[in-house]
Parts: C-alpha cells; sequence; structure tokens
C-alpha cells in the first residue's frame, strides 16, 4: 500500500479490499467531511479524487456531481490492484457483527411516553472516569461499543488515554479501552467487555431541523443521568473552527461532555460538547453546542468491521487517535512515536 495515501483513504482502501466486488457508496458529504471539509471546491475535489487514483480507486466525485452533496458517490476499486495476497473472500460466509438498533426503536419497544424512552437513553448512559477527570458517554452498539468526547478520555498532558473507567447505570464498573479518538471533532470510541447492552439507536442528524425538541442526558457535576430538554437552536452551526455543531438551548454543564444528546423518539443526534458561558458580568444563557453523531459513524461502522476485540488489540496513537492495522514505529496519520516504540510523547 501508498505509504503516503492519506488516512481516509487508506481506511477506505482496506474496506475495498475486504469487499468482493471492491464497491461501496457514501454519501457526497461524508466523503468530504472525512478529509475536513465542508464545501465543494475545484481544489478539494481535484485533491480527493488524486488520492483515489494514487490509491487505484475511481471515485465519481465532480464539482457538478452529485448535484447534491446528501446524494451518495460511488467507490470503485480498480481489481488489476488488487493484491494477490488479499484474494476475495471465499468459502464459509462469515458472520458479520449484528445489525445496530434501528433508528425509533426505543420509542416503538412498548414504550408509548417520552419519560419510558427517555428512561432507555439513561440506561444507555455511562460515567467516564480518568485520573484527572471524566464525563458522560453512551452506548451505540450493544456488543461494548461506547461514544463520548475526546476531552473526557485526555490525560494531563493532552494525550488520549488508552484504559478509562467507565460505571454503567446499574453500578457496575468496566475498564474500557480507547479505540479511536479525533481531537478537532472531539469524539473518542471506547469497547467495554460486556455483550447484549441496551444501546441508543443512531439518528440522522443531518436532517435535523431548528425548533425540534431534543433531550440530553449525563452526569453534570456527578450528578447521575440528569435530564435536560430543550430545543434546536440551529441545526448548523459553524463557530471558530470548521466545524458544524447543533447549536441548542437545553442546558449542558461541566461532566455532560460526552453524554448523549436524543430526539423524542430516543434516536440519537449528537453528544454534548461545550457551553459558550460569555464574559462576565454579561454571562450567556442557553448556548450549547453538540458533536452531530454523523461525523463520527464512519468510525464505528470501521470499528464494527474490524471486530471491536481486534480493535482493542490494535496499535493506537495516543496524539491524534488514529488505529493502526499494523505497529508501525511512527504513527502514520499524525508522525508521532507510537508508544512501545520508544520514549512515550516525542516526536520525530
Ligand atoms: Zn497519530
Amino acid at each position: 500500500m501508498d505509504a503516503d495515501l492519506k488516512p481516509p483513504v487508506a481506511r477506505i482502501l482496506q474496506e475495498l479490499l475486504g469487499r468482493p466486488k471492491g464497491t461501496k457508496k457514501m454519501s457526497a458529504r461524508r466523503l468530504l467531511r472525512s478529509f475536513g471539509y465542508e464545501r465543494r471546491s475545484q481544489e478539494n475535489v481535484r485533491e480527493i479524487c488524486e488520492q483515489f487514483r494514487r490509491a487505484h480507486i475511481h471515485v465519481d466525485l465532480a464539482l457538478a456531481h452529485p448535484p447534491s452533496l446528501d446524494e451518495p458517490v460511488t467507490l470503485i476499486l480498480d481489481e488489476s490492484a488488487r493484491p494477490a495476497a488479499t484474494p476475495a473472500p471465499s468459502g464459509p460466509v462469515v458472520e458479520g457483527p449484528p445489525p445496530l438498533p434501528r433508528r425509533g426503536k426505543l420509542a416503538r419497544r412498548g414504550r408509548a411516553s417520552i419519560a419510558d424512552i427517555i428512561a432507555a437513553v439513561q440506561e444507555a448512559t455511562v460515567q467516564v472516569f480518568t485520573e484527572v477527570g471524566g464525563g458522560s458517554g453512551v452506548i451505540v452498539d450493544p456488543d461494548g461499543l461506547i461514544l463520548t468526547s475526546r476531552h473526557v478520555v485526555d490525560s494531563e498532558t493532552g494525550l488520549s488515554e488508552r484504559e478509562v473507567r467507565v460505571d454503567l447505570w446499574d453500578g457496575s464498573h468496566e475498564t474500557a479501552t480507547v479505540v479511536r479518538s479525533h481531537r478537532v471533532l472531539d469524539y473518542a470510541l471506547l469497547v467495554i467487555p460486556r455483550r447484549k447492552l441496551l444501546a441508543v439507536p443512531i439518528g440522522d442528524s443531518l436532517r435535523l431541523r431548528e425548533a425540534e425538541t431534543v433531550y440530553v442526558v449525563g452526569s453534570p457535576g456527578g450528578l447521575t443521568n440528569s435530564v435536560s430538554r430543550g430545543i434546536v437552536s440551529a441545526a448548523r452551526r459553524r463557530c471558530t473552527t470548521n466545524v458544524e455543531y447543533i447549536q441548542t438551548d437545553a442546558a449542558i454543564n461541566p461532566g455532560n461532555s460526552g453524554g448523549p444528546v436524543v430526539t423524542e423518539q430516543g434516536d440519537l443526534i449528537g453528544i454534548s460538547t461545550w457551553t459558550y458561558v460569555g464574559d462576565q458580568p454579561r454571562a450567556a444563557h442557553g448556548l450549547n453546542f453538540v458533536i452531530p453523531v454523523d461525523y463520527v459513524v464512519d468510525d464505528i461502522q470501521f470499528l464494527r468491521r474490524i471486530g471491536l476485540t481486534e480493535a482493542c488489540r490494535r496499535p493506537y496513537c495516543r496524539h491524534c487517535g488514529w488505529l493502526h492495522a499494523a505497529a508501525p514505529r511512527y504513527c502514520e496519520c499524525c508522525g508521532a512515536l507510537l508508544a512501545g516504540a520508544g520514549p512515550e510523547g516525542s516526536a520525530p
């Protein structure tokens, strides 16, 4: 594999190699986002196509195609580039991971009232602890995959922890392994060795509209499983960075970070991330920001495909949060020296 491929291209190449037909569809918006772009321009389309060309992948992305960024583009691996060492799967069909809960599941499982729906969300909400702090998190896969904020799993030095403590709703504790995180988008994914957990279905945060009701669950100030309610104040709000947040007036306080934000149907649309407090004495109120779950969906699917146990075994870069298939000396994503390869925390 070309060592200079950007991480999203390397990941898609790996995925296509694992597929008998070597094809995949994804929305143009998601593809642009995986490269860190919110909009389509001549420059970024050219860059993305060039990257895929080097990986022998055809992508039908152009300045005017697809007409809408919500429509899919097709990625096709040039079969002549498929290495002989990775033949198409044959023989017995290997069973994939069980499907994630369907949207609206919490509202459909005989739970007519909002109190019942939120009770189920509370059951899927966890508290995350490190040596220097903690926050909240939400179970997104019954096989033990948890979504939280990157800053919740950061150590004092700003490196991500590899292991943290997770408390579940029933008071039990688990040691969770951090398997992926993102500094800019401020999310992290953790795995606990548990099965058949109640998970919150992943909703469609791209279709969210202003004035829709949302609920925030978490443990602000250690007040376990507190619930607050509000509306979507802005479905997409760009602040100081290129990241587009969901803005809500539902209360988010310290300790809520990483906890679920759900619709009235109990579908996850994001995680609590930060609050604008203003300058004293002109303190601001009700300006809270949520990382939309659509930023994270690709990573969730990737981890499920490689297997959560395998993800825990793979080398993880505590600087940038990238998960490596092999054990390189330096991180392929950010260039930092990986733990175990020498003095921790130093860069080349
Ligand atoms: Zn890295």
